[in-house]
């Protein structure tokens, strides 16, 4: 089973971080590992936004205990304050999480309880659509509600509300697709959300295809595959986020392709998302972009400037900020590429605002968003190859040659490990950048860099001062 030993590699080997699922409990981040900073600053942030006395109830327990590009896994003490925040803010622990650099999709496990004394306190009909539930949460406030509607993104939200309103009988599959931060997660939630509303019974499942391999992985080391099969298969309506992750992964691919085959033949829903077309995601199976290919396609492309000024001041409303229409005018006009970074500037701008007690003016507003520009810089591969050459000392023609000494094989895979963590490359792409590698080297080298990051402190230091060094150059 080739692909699957791929599989495994990426799930349980790839930057500590990264093992979502995969017996999270026995893997405690390391103290100091770039997630637990992260998270740490999302906690300094939320401390700020809630108060001490929130925080107190409702953060300061909650322990990181997974984080992969896609999503973070939280551990909360009890089930109570595994929901506390989510239900009495709802939006607030996702803010801090994206504007600390984290991913804003998250799941809290409540230790040791079991389904029943889970969410205690909670109103029936919440918890009888919790139930019905499979895998994953729902983001609360990714509604349709809180979605703004423009001529960027109309068809693919008229599809998504159709598909909601009748689950199997429209387009089956609903492929979404569009550029990063664009609301792909943020439609495929809504439809869950609004099934599980208008729907009184038949369960939902809501997973990236991430959590679908780690999922699977499981199943297969505990021996459960009938169980994980028999799950998918008994839902109404099945949604997969970001579905280009299942490239090159053939064992994952395959056990899609049936549970894919299974749900269609019963007319259950499946929505889809991904960032590129099915023709254009390379590593897919031909059966299975031909099945992404049966029924709808629909594109989701960057917010036009009144789109922006709509979402910026729908976000305010709902997070009861005061931000006047010039504010949201000016942010709009300088950030168009991507709604989340939007939102970003917006969170960071008000929780400036709110330390320094001042309010929001235009002016204000440009000088917190210079830094934020300046932050945003682009790094590319090139550039990390360029400083970690600088770094070593040796030359861009070894680093990309085929040679296997020592002096040369640690850089490499440094800057390998870099260029995975900095950039929004694939393994595919980056190994094609490194003189041609397979992505198997890639994922290589990034386990072993991560592995050896835990205990070797010169290591740790050299990487930091690579990245800073990249962060500074314009
Ligand atoms: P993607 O999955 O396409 O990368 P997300 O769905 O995570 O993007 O969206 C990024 C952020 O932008 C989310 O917080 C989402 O709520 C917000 N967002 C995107 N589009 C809209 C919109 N049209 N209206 C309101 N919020 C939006
Ligand atoms: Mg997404």
């Amino acid at each position: 089973m080739p692909g699957f030993a791929a599989d495994v590699s990426h799930a349980s080997g790839f930057d500590h971080d990264s093992s979502i699922n995969a017996a999270p409990m026995n893997r405690p981040q390391t103290v100091d590992s770039p997630a637990e900073r992260a998270w740490q600053r999302a906690r300094d942030i939320l401390l700020a936004k809630l108060g001490q006395a929130a925080f107190d109830l409702g953060v300061k327990s909650l322990r990181l205990c997974a984080a992969t590009d896609t999503a973070v896994q939280l551990v909360a003490p009890t089930a109570a304050a595994a929901t506390w925040i989510q239900t009495n803010h709802p939006g607030a622990l996702e803010d801090a999480l994206r504007a600390a650099g984290l991913p804003s999709t998250v799941d809290i496990l409540g230790e040791g309880r079991t389904q029943g004394e889970l969410f205690p306190g909670e109103p029936a009909a919440a918890a009888a659509r919790r139930a019905r539930m499979r895998f994953g949460s729902l983001v609360p406030r990714y509604t349709f509600d809180t979605f703004v509607v423009g001529g960027s993104n109309q068809f693919a939200h008229a599809a998504c509300k159709a598909v909601a309103m009748q689950p199997g009988n429209h387009y089956n599959p609903l492929f979404l697709y569009g550029g990063v931060g664009l609301g792909k997660t943020h439609l495929a939630n809504a439809i869950g959300h609004e099934t599980l509303e208008r729907q009184s019974q038949g369960r939902i499942a809501y997973l990236s295809a991430e959590t679908f391999m780690t999922q699977l992985i499981n199943a297969l080391r505990r021996d459960k595959m009938e169980e994980f099969k028999a799950t998918f298969r008994r839902v109404q309506v099945l949604i997969l986020d970001d579905v280009q992750f299942l490239a090159n992964r053939e064992r994952t691919q395959e056990e899609f392709f049936h549970t894919f085959n299974a749900l269609h033949e019963q007319r259950r829903q499946i929505v889809l998302t991904s960032d590129k077309i099915p023709k254009d995601i390379t590593g897919l199976e031909e059966r299975l972009r031909n099945r992404f290919e049966w029924g709808l396609i629909a594109d989701i492309q960057p917010p036009d400037m009144e789109t922006r000024v709509a979402i910026l001041e729908k976000k305010a409303e709902i997070e009861g900020l005061d931000l006047s229409h010039d504010v949201a005018v000016f942010l709009a006009s300088h950030i168009d590429s991507n709604v989340r970074e939007l939102e970003g500037a917006l969170t960071r701008l008000s929780a400036v605002a709110s330390l320094s007690k001042t309010s929001i003016t235009v002016e204000f507003a440009r000088s917190v968003l210079k830094d934020l520009l300046r932050d945003r810089r682009t790094i590319t591969i090139e550039a990390i190859q360029a400083s970690v050459c600088d770094h070593y000392g040796i030359r861009i023609g070894d680093l990309l040659s085929q040679k296997r000494t020592r002096d040369i094989v640690g850089p490499r895979q440094v800057a390998m490990y870099l260029a995975r963590k900095l950039t929004a490359a694939s393994f595919p792409a980056i190994g094609e950048r490194f003189g041609n590698r397979d992505h198997s080297t890639v994922i290589h080298a990034c386990t072993t860099v991560s592995e050896k990051l835990i205990e070797d402190g010169a290591l740790r230091a050299a990487i930091e001062q690579i990245e800073r060094r990249l962060q500074a150059t314009p």
